[in-house]
């Protein structure tokens, strides 16, 4: 197995949003704010070589919503999907799966492109995409808080593509690494757990989406069941820092991997690191 992180770009968002209850005087300190209030982001994805399987673990935001919705979104930074997989070798017609961890458009919306018509078509031909029947239905289905992120330009062309497959409860028999289940953020996220290099490697997705969200009340406003994110972050953290599990931030702009320990005042964060110091 080998694993390369792909950076597909960076975007903005705003810091009050990516931090719900908690005051800008503290969390200004980890990510700090511009004039507009917002903050660094990243979708840092990553791809997975295993086999004869080459598979993606979300796409970014993809490159077919119009100017006006970028706009919102600050987009910034020399990386897209493309270019990213063409340092290690790839191009995306060389993708046998996109793993999804959930349906938000900053995750999912590099699955579907635009073709020379204009009509939106799979954009990873020869792939399989993975979500879950819970989360599907939750995305089709969308409440009025989470529908803005549930982009049916995503959904719509997804579903009519044929390729769309459901991760089950043995989806290490389906993908070929373990997958954790999570709630609070949005309905079943799967976060990919993936033992490398005689290290776990987790995929952090929305449930840490940077460093400076490690302590448990520092949860997005995004988040749908936000006391029920306290609970599977402090249960993950916790045996993270037992097993000093590497965290990898799909989010974080200036951090790519993280590790966190017990402390008296609960887990916290330990190193960053660049994800070739840790992994070769
Ligand atoms: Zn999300």
């Amino acid at each position: 197995m080998k694993i390369y992180p792909i950076e597909t770009g960076n975007f903005k968002l705003d810091g009050g949003a990516m931090f719900g209850v908690v005051p800008k005087t503290i969390w200004q300190k980890t990510n700090p704010a511009d004039s507009n209030n917002l903050i660094d982001m990243s979708m840092r994805c990553l791809l997975v070589e295993d086999g004869n399987r080459l598979i993606l673990v979300d796409t970014g935001l993809g490159a077919k919503q119009s100017e006006k919705f970028y706009s919102y979104y600050f987009l910034f930074g020399d990386f897209t999907l493309d270019t990213s997989l063409a340092k290690h070798g790839f191009h995306r017609d060389d993708i046998t799966d996109v793993f999804l961890t959930h349906l938000h458009f900053d995750h999912c919306g590099g699955v579907i492109k635009r073709d020379k018509n204009q009509l939106l078509i799979p954009a990873f031909k020869n792939a399989k995409v993975w979500s879950n029947d819970s989360h599907w239905k939750w995305a089709t289905e969308p409440n009025p808080r989470e529908k803005a992120s549930f982009l049916k330009e995503n959904i719509n062309p997804i579903k009519e593509s044929g390729q769309l497959n459901f991760i089950q409860k043995n989806a290490k028999d389906q993908v070929g690494f373990d997958v954790l289940f999570m709630d609070g953020h949005t309905e079943k996220q799967m976060l990919p757990k993936i033992e490398y290099q005689d290290k776990t490697l987790v995929f952090m997705a929305d449930l840490l989406p940077t460093v400076g969200h490690i302590p448990l009340p520092y949860v997005m406003g995004y988040d749908t069941r936000p006391l029920l994110t306290i609970n599977e972050k402090a249960a993950f953290l916790n045996e993270a820092a037992d097993n000093n599990y590497y965290l990898f931030l799909e989010h974080d702009a200036h951090n790519e991997i993280c590790t966190v320990k017990h402390t008296e005042k609960g887990v916290r964060l330990k190193e960053t690191h660049k994800f070739t110091n840790i992994f070769n």
